[in-house]
């Protein structure tokens, strides 16, 4: 298997060892299995269109067995009984056996998804412990209240209690972070887990099985499931023992997973999807750093992130200065596989979403969007590549500005007043997130209440934090993950009533 690696990379031991261990199976009650059907599936080198591992796809029968093992493991084994400081101590063991082997995690992280091994090492690694570290921490502050109800002699007070078995499911963009965004306050509040990496980038969640079972979870309390969202997504959603699922990713796919929702056990649901965030250049801004943030606003992770401030509108006096500071940042980038010492935008994830890109730009161009630069996929042996492109546009029903592109494509155009500003701006769909650049104090907070997003940021872009509340308004979803909200999402309020007398 090492073959398959790029020509100038040195990996650690631990990422070859990993490699070459051969097929990967399904981690259920703490224990590898082969998929039931025996069925499997390849993930890939997105920079090289190479075969990085086998894995096991797992089906309704595989689902029903993680099932099986959460629901015991939630109503009788030790993990039932664990108090919540135990509980709090695991993770944190959890945090520091993920530190340790943060080298092996950020590399498996570049070869499966793509990413600059730069910011998978100094990005998401340090921020997966942060927020596993934060969400531990609230296990022992899970408080309920005490009620002063109108009859008398009546004692009530409230628990917060666990939901039982949660499924977790995610996508490719930020496998392992996706991953313990979701796993963290789940078991912090008390939950067990059945996870589904997404089939595109399974290799991080999969390492972190051993990690788990090295830090001493009981069985059953965290399972993870490798496939593609038919069947394996599927199944969970419509599971009647699973009672909760926790979904990033798309908003068809939302929509799907609460129809199996509703059709199932009235399953509980949060859904963090798609975006289309408008980013608001005033003329009145700090240019430098409003024409930088806006570059990163879109091409960080090659435009693969939900956040991403595709929508630029820049005010019409500082118009040409944005664009063509943009245009000379954006030629300035460097296209290439993730371990390659100066880049700065990966591949794209697969060669359909590569195809798929290269479709929106196409349309752009024929629709009468102006290319402003890139527009092109990059010549390369087999990987994934596109050249970030900004497109010029003032018709705000092109597909180009409406749709979730998920790639490195930004659409940037002139606005003349607030009124028109405002509107446009919410002219989507979505309402995930939302950045505005102005030295006017009261104007950025004006615009930040008018905008609907569930995030917006004031003179910077696309800080996401453990402990700040992010998720979605409108199509981009509901529930909100960080903070102490998110300890909210797993759990379950009960009122109990004592009579006194
Ligand atoms: P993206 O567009 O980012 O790939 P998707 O919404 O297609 O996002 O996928 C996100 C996650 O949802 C993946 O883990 C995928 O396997 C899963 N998924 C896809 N279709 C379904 C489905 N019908 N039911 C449940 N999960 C699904």
């Amino acid at each position: 298997m090492t073959d398959l690696l790029l020509p100038d990379v040195e990996l650690q031991t631990g990422t070859l060892d990993f490699l070459k261990a051969g097929p990967k199976k399904l981690f259920i009650n703490n224990e590898w299995v082969d998929a039931r059907s025996g069925e499997t599936f390849e993930t890939l080198n997105p920079a090289t269109g190479e075969v990085l591992a086998e894995v096991a796809l797992a089906s309704e029968a595989d689902v029903e067995a993680a099932v099986q093992a959460a629901t015991k493991a939630f109503h009788e084994g030790p993990w039932s009984q664990t108090l919540a400081g135990d509980r709090a101590r695991l993770l944190f063991k959890l945090a520091d056996m993920i530190d340790e082997h943060a080298d092996v995690l950020a590399e498996l992280e570049t070869l499966d998804n793509g990413k600059p091994f730069r910011v998978a090492r100094r990005g998401d690694l340090p921020y997966v412990t942060k927020h596993l570290r934060y969400q531990a921490g609230w296990a022992d502050k899970i408080e309920g209240s005490t009620i002063p109800v109108t009859f008398p002699n009546q004692f009530v007070y409230t628990r917060r209690e666990p939901m039982g078995v949660v499924g977790a499911i995610i996508p490719w963009n930020f496998p392992l972070l996706m991953a313990i965004w979701k796993l963290g306050p789940a078991l912090t509040a008390g939950n067990t887990l059945i996870l589904k990496p997404a089939e595109q980038t399974p290799l991080s969640a999969l390492y972190l099985a051993d990690l788990i079972v090295e830090t001493g979870f009981p069985e059953g309390v965290v399972n993870i499931l490798t496939g593609p969202g038919l069947p394996t997504g599927a199944a969970m959603a419509g599971h009647p023992q699973i009672a909760k699922i926790a979904f990033t990713g798309s908003t068809e796919v939302g929509r799907k997973i609460m129809e199996a929702a509703a059709n199932s056990n009235l399953k509980r649901v949060s859904l963090e999807l798609g975006g289309k965030s408008p980013n608001v250049i005033f003329a009145d801004a700090d240019m430098n750093a409003a024409v930088r943030g806006a570059q990163w606003a879109v091409f960080s992770t090659a435009g693969q992130e939900c956040v991403a401030g595709t929508r630029l509108f820049v005010e019409r006096s500082a118009y040409d200065e944005v664009v063509d500071g943009l245009k000379t940042n954006v030629e300035k980038m460097v296209v290439d596989h993730g371990f390659a010492e100066k880049v700065h935008v990966g591949p794209i994830i697969t060669e359909k979403q590569k195809d798929r890109i290269l479709g929106y730009i196409d349309e752009g161009v024929k629709a009468g969007a102006e290319v402003i630069t890139g527009g092109e996929p990059v010549e390369n042996d087999n990987g994934y590549f596109v050249k970030p492109t900004v497109f010029a546009y003032e018709d705000d029903s092109l597909s180009l500005v409406q749709d979730e592109i998920f790639g490195p494509v930004a659409a940037v155009t002139a606005f003349d007043d607030w009124d028109e500003l405002v509107q446009r701006a919410n002219d989507t769909m979505y309402g995930l997130a939302a950045g505005v650049w102005t030295r006017d104090v009261g104007k950025a907070h004006r615009y930040a209440h008018a905008v609907q997003a569930g995030t917006v940021w004031i003179n910077g872009y696309g800080m996401i934090d453990p402990a700040a509340p992010f998720g979605g308004y409108k199509q981009s979803g509901f529930g909100r993950e960080m903070g102490k909200e998110a300890i909210e999402l797993y759990t379950q309020v009960k009122t109990v009533w004592v009579n006194t007398k």
